[in-house]
């Protein structure tokens, strides 16, 4: 049983950190488990950045983006003498086990540190990204998705207004996971994602056929890591074969990551940070929570991997039929 948790937030901030810390600091505290919060990242932890938390702390937080305990990255942690560092100054305090919310670096580094040192350590998966392996979604995805939705949305009305062309880039330097969404969800004309290589003669050949038909605007939907360069340089080779046509460019940029939570990452967060807290007293450790199909899952933090979009048979059939 656990005497005293600490809740580290890693890697890129995301909406719904703030409920995940949170719903942990409601289940330790509704079990008796002290709960306290490492400032900054590893970074902070190895600097012994701790500090408390109760439920006083954290009450009108779950509506907001970001993390109140800031997230850093640390180049030392990912040493073994870093790590050690980070060990030391835990065992100055009473901390027996510790919560990661992070994306894949951070649930690896985990693991890594879990084991060199025999923590009880359970990691929970955020990132707007979606490329974390062992749960079908994590923490900030569905809001990133729906605020590049929203500002799809947006660009449409002024982009059928006058007809006009507009690439649009969304996060995703290895991930088409927000472009993939987004562009269904906001029903673009186009979706270039990392995952796969563009046939640049298909998708002219298609939106010069809508072109010619002043179908209005036309959209398209571009993740930032994929091989045509992202928005700009699309944009630029658009305009080669437009080339009557002034073509708009909008990089959402970090938009997709601050705002409130959508209910469903609130949900998720809050899902997350009651199972990790339950799975530390009930003496789990170096695992990811997650969710397969609706349900809790845990993972060992050794397997945690970076995964890529999958077009799925599914996937690619609604891209067909509906861009
Ligand atoms: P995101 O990619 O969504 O921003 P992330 O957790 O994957 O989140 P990273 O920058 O990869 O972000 O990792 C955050 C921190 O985790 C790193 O700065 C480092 O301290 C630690 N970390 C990452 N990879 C490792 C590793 N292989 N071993 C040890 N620590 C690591």
């Amino acid at each position: 049983m656990p005497k005293h948790i600490a809740v580290i937030t890693s890697g890129g901030d995301v909406p719904g950190l703030n409920a995940c810390i949170r719903a942990i600091v409601h289940a330790a505290q509704h079990e008796g488990v002290a709960v306290s919060g490492v400032r900054h990242g590893y970074d902070g932890l190895m600097r012994g950045e701790i500090m408390p938390l109760n439920t006083d702390s954290v009450h009108d937080i779950m509506q907001r983006g970001g993390t109140i305990l800031h997230s850093a990255r640390s180049k030392r942690f990912e040493t073994a003498e870093g790590r050690e560092a980070a060990a030391k100054a835990l065992k100055k305090t009473t901390i027996d086990s510790l919560i990661v919310i992070g994306g894949d670096g951070s649930l690896t580094g985990a693991g890594l540190f879990a084991a060199e040192h025999a923590l009880s350590i359970i990691g929970i998966p955020k990132t707007i990204d979606n490329d974390v392996t062992g749960t079908d979604t994590c923490i900030g995805y569905d809001t990133a998705v729906n605020t590049a939705m929203q500002a799809l949305d947006r660009i449409r009305d002024t982009a059928d207004s006058h007809e006009r062309m507009f690439v649009i880039e969304v996060m995703g330097r290895d991930s088409g996971y927000i472009a993939y969404a987004a562009g269904l969800a906001g029903a673009a004309d186009g979706i270039l994602i990392p995952e796969t290589t563009t046939d640049w003669n298909s998708l002219t050949s298609v939106l010069k056929e809508r072109h010619a038909g002043r179908r209005g605007s036309l959209l398209i939907v571009v993740a930032e890591g994929d091989e045509s360069g992202g928005a700009q340089k699309l944009g630029d080779r658009l305009c080669r074969e437009f080339p009557d046509e002034k073509i708009g460019v909008c990089v959402l940029g970090h938009t997709q990551r601050g705002g409130a939570p959508t209910a469903a990452d609130r949900i998720l967060a809050s899902r997350f940070g009651v199972a990790a807290v339950d799975a530390l007293i009930a003496g789990k450790t170096n695992l990811m929570a997650g969710v397969d199909g609706g349900k809790l899952v845990f993972t060992p933090l050794s397997e945690i991997r970076r995964r890529h979009l999958e077009l799925t048979a599914e996937r690619q059939r609604l891209l067909t039929v509906l861009l």
